[in-house]
């Protein structure tokens, strides 16, 4: 159960209301995020709702019987909408691209990127500063001090930064340097990490761990929300499976799942999730009419030269036909849903 608590709750009403709570068997927490204020009540007795949604200090009551609770789309309606600033936002309405490199290198192939994003109307760039990377001798990214530099450009033209955090001691020092911190699919279930994001204010972007359950997902997001931070945006970027041909399996059947159950938005990352360049362009497109609010692709002046993943990487050519493609297929799917 999710109760919305009022602005102005006076402590003895709070207590009145935990107390009510446990008297049915339901185990309250207390939630208090840059939004709103809640009660989350987990317990599986029946009861009359009346009970509790009387009591004062309550704005609305809701029975959510998912395992995960504020990110269920049981209580909340409407779509979360994420607001970077700047006029940008995360699903309202209209398909988001992120876009840049794998990692990035050095302040030229910034200055390249940012020509190309701009060309092409795109305000959000990724690029990892602090990459996991499977062998200890590849490229381990450029850190904080590239970070600083690669903010600074993007600030200078109004674009937002999307870029991975690795552990729970950079969330501070990169906080002024990021707008959407990214979890990686390594950390997906790295919970410690989930609390501290869930105590910023900057947005999270949660990839899918490659071995992880949509419900799993979700639970990650729980953890963010419950920790006080609502601006979270779910990520499907391929499962690991039998299958070689490609390096992840891009499962799209978790877009429109992840839709119904959940009031975030979902973004698909076709780059890591087949990991073959040819593939990109008919997965994100794919990607798109199944539903996502969003992509986020791997791009490259040069994606031969490209430090990490340069295989699955688009030279800009490329990714500018994408990306009108990208508009062409989330007007038709619009279309389709009547919006
Ligand atoms: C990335 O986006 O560069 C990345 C490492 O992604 P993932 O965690 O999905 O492998
Ligand atoms: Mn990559």
């Amino acid at each position: 159960m999710i109760i919305q608590l009022s602005k102005e709750i006076s402590s003895e009403q709070k207590e009145i209301i935990i107390h009510e709570v446990s008297k049915i068997g339901y185990h309250p927490s207390e939630v208090k995020t840059q939004f709103a204020h809640y009660i989350i009540a987990v317990g599986k007795a029946e009861f009359d709702i009346r009970k509790i949604g009387n009591l004062t200090g309550i704005i609305d009551i809701h029975r959510v019987s998912d395992p995960y609770k504020l990110v269920s789309k049981k209580w909340r309606v409407y779509d979360t909408e994420i607001n970077l600033g700047d006029n940008i936002y995360i699903n309202r309405k209209q398909l988001s691209i992120i876009a840049g490199p794998c990692s990035i290198e050095s302040p030229e192939q910034i200055d390249h990127s940012i020509a190309h994003l701009k060309a092409n109307n795109i305000r959000m760039m990724r690029g990892g500063v602090f990459k996991p990377r499977t062998s200890p001798y590849a490229f381990r990214g450029v850190g904080l001090e590239g970070l600083k530099v690669f903010s600074e450009k993007c600030k200078a033209n109004g674009i937002k930064i999307v870029t991975e955090v690795m552990q729970v001691s950079q969330v501070e020092e990169m906080h002024d340097f990021v707008d959407i911190f990214q979890v990686g699919t390594r950390n997906a279930q790295n919970f410690n990490l989930l609390d501290a994001l869930g105590k910023t204010d900057k947005a999270v972007m949660l990839k899918r761990g490659f071995s992880g359950t949509i419900e799993e997902l979700l639970q990650a997001a729980e953890y963010v929300f419950s920790n006080g931070n609502e601006n979270i945006i779910l990520c499907e970027r391929g499962i690991r499976s039998f299958e070689t041909a490609y390096r992840n399996t891009l499962d799209l059947n978790a877009v429109p799942i992840l839709k119904e159950k959940s009031h975030l938005p979902v973004i698909v990352d076709p780059s890591h999730g087949v990991g073959l360049r040819n593939y990109i362009e008919p997965m994100a497109l794919a990607a798109v009419m199944s539903g996502a609010d969003g992509i986020i692709m791997e791009v490259h002046q040069c994606p031969e030269k490209a430090i990490s993943d340069g295989q699955q990487t688009l030279n800009y050519p490329e990714a500018t036909q994408l990306y009108s493609h990208l508009h062409q297929a989330y007007a038709l799917k619009k279309s389709f849903n009547g919006v």
